[in-house]
This record gives C-alpha cells, structure tokens and sequence, in this order.
C-alpha cells in the first residue's frame, strides 16, 4: 500500500473499544457517552480486518483504545495475531494501555509474542495521577509495570505535558525511567475532543520541556528511530532514552506510515482529519475478502498528507471533534 506522496503503509493501528476504566481530563470528558456494543466490531471481525491489512503488507499492528484491555476477551485476538507473527506475515504487536489491568494481562501478552509496549503515565505523583485520570490508582499501575518487566515486556512511558498539571514532576520521571531501564517520551496535547478548557489552559510545547530537562540532564542526539513518530535523546547521566512527540511540528505527518482502524470498523486515514473509509458494510456483505481489500486501497490512495493541527489556533478549542479514546492513542 503506498499513498499519494509515496509512503508506504505498513503500521496498523487498532481501537478494539472506545470504553476506558479511566477519564483522562485532557482525552475524555467527565461524563462520555460511549458507543452502544451493538455497534462495535466483534473480535473475529476485528481480526479478520487485521488479516486484511498484513495481506496488503502491514507489517505492525499497535492494539489500543479506548483501553484495549478491558474489552472482554481481548487475548483472543492477540492469540490469532501471535499466529501471523509466528508465520512470519507480521513483525511486531504492540499494545497501549494505561496499565491499570496489566498485572492480570502482562504474562499473557508476552506469551502472545508481544515484545515492546507503551504505557500512559503522566505522573508519579498518586494524588496528581488521581486528579489527571479522575479514575486512576497509581499503584495498580506501577504494579501493572512491574509485572509487564517480569514477564519480559519493553516499555515505554508516555506522558502527556500539562503546564502546571504534571511539568514539576518531569525531572522525577525522567529519573525513574532511567533507572528502572523504561525509555520514556513526553507527548504534546493534541485538540481532539471536547474534554473541557483544561487542555487549553495547560497546554504545553515539548520543546518547552526538552528546555527545562536540559537545565538538569544532558541530552545526546541519537538516530534510534521506532516505526512512530518520536525523535530520541539519551539521557547521559542514566543511560535512558526520551522521546519527544510534536504533533504540531510537521515532521510528526512526513514520515507517516500508519492508518488507524477504530472498533466500529471505520478506517481513519489520519488522526488529525475526518475522512475516514467504512470497512464494516463491506466485511459483513460476504465471506471473501475482497470488496475489503479494495475499500482499503481506495482509502489509501486518498491519504491525506497531514494534519492541519495549528498552535496559534490551541486556545480556539478542538480541530477535531472526536476524543482520542475512539480513534486510538
Ligand atoms: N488507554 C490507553 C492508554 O491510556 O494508553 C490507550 C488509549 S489512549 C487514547 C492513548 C494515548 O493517547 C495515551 O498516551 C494518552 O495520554 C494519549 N492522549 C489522549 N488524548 C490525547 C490528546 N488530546 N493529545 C495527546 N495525547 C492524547
């Protein structure tokens, strides 16, 4: 599959729900209206997708939400998906959670052949933690973290920078990081969703945040590079990597190699702009896979070079209207 402008796509990303047992202030409003279930994809339909997509050369899947793991039976999935890695028709399978049900799921997983996951962590603070996920226990999720290193997972902590929410506590994750082996990377909030005016009024530049960490740590260019769009540094005094995510500069769309399917089977070509492509009329109209095959390739040759996300335009509120939790982090 390769679009427009020559990139060819072989990154998956997949929402199996649009539910979450958290409600982060900058992602969900206090009070969502989730997707009736009747509406959702079943897993052997999301699956079935997730074939299509490696036939037409995706080579990594990442499985989000929402919070993919509170979908009931979700390891179904990852069973089947550990078949194609075996087969050796798929490289990677990632996962991004918030780590809350990670403890239940970590063995798991790895048994699955997953290698490498990300975690959402914005603060090491319990109280901070609480107030920024309005449903989150820290210590569910450190103990999550733990159990995904026992069971021989790579992680990744991801941290949204919320001015005056999370940024005193930086220098505190980029230690801990560090020292328990974690890369890390600090991720600008995106205008997606009307979750409220706290995403506005801490929003935060991560070059703000490259500035303040380099008052404390030394930061050495790397060229390690992921299938995602984060630039990498070394954190000299630990030994860490720290990734940085701007979506708001353009070198987050050029290299882009990913679509985005979401659990109603609605196919986002971009997280920053709506067209989109259904795939579940054209899955449910028959076994063969082919009317699927084509309504991917004709979503793909109109892929959009970018987002238009602008950062004069943050205080104006959402460019896009749906919540990150339905198209998948
Ligand atoms: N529940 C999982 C989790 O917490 O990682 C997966 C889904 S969540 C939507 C994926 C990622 O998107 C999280 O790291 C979250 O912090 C991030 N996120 C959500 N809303 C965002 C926004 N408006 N801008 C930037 N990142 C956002």
């Amino acid at each position: 599959m390769i679009d427009p402008f020559g990139r060819r796509i072989t990154y998956l990303r997949v929402s199996v729900t649009d539910r979450c047992n958290f409600r982060c202030s900058y992602c969900m409003a206090e009070e969502m209206a989730f997707l009736p279930r009747e509406e959702l994809l079943t897993l052997e339909e999301l699956d079935r997708l997730c074939g299509v997509f490696i036939e037409l050369g995706v080579r990594k899947l990442r499985i989000t939400g929402g919070e993919p793991l509170v979908r009931r039976g979700v390891m179904t999935l990852f069973r089947s998906l550990h078949r194609q890695l075996e087969s050796g028709r798929l490289d990677e399978v990632t996962v991004t959670t918030n780590g809350a049900l990670l403890a239940r799921y970590a063995a798991e997983l790895a048994a699955c052949g997953v290698r490498r996951i990300n975690v959402s962590l914005d603060s090491l603070d319990p109280e901070r933690f609480r107030a920024l996920t309005r449903l989150g226990r820290l210590d569910e999720v450190l103990e999550g973290i733990a159990a995904a290193r026992r069971a021989g997972l790579k992680l990744r902590i991801n941290a949204v920078a919320l001015a005056g929410l999370n940024d005193h506590g930086f220098d505190a994750m980029v230690a801990w990081c560090g020292g328990e082996g974690h890369d890390l990377a600090f991720i600008e909030a995106m205008p997606l969703g009307e979750t409220g005016p706290e995403r506005v009024a801490h929003w935060m530049s991560v070059d703000e945040v490259r500035r303040r960490l380099e008052e404390r740590w030394t930061l050495q260019e790397i060229d390690y590079r992921t299938a995602g769009p984060a630039r990498y540094v070394r954190v000299a005094e630990t030994g860490g990597r720290i990734g940085f995510i701007t979506p708001y500069s353009h070198n987050f769309c050029e290299a882009c190699n990913r679509v985005r399917l979401t659990c109603t089977g609605t196919l986002y070509l971009c997280l920053g702009q709506e067209d989109v492509a259904d795939l579940r009329g054209p899955l449910r109209a028959g076994e063969g896979n082919a009317a699927v095959q084509a309504a991917v390739m004709a979503a793909i040759a109109r892929k959009p070079r970018g987002h238009d996300f602008d950062a004069a335009r943050i205080a104006a509120g959402p460019e896009v209207v749906r919540f990150m939790s339905l198209t998948g982090g």
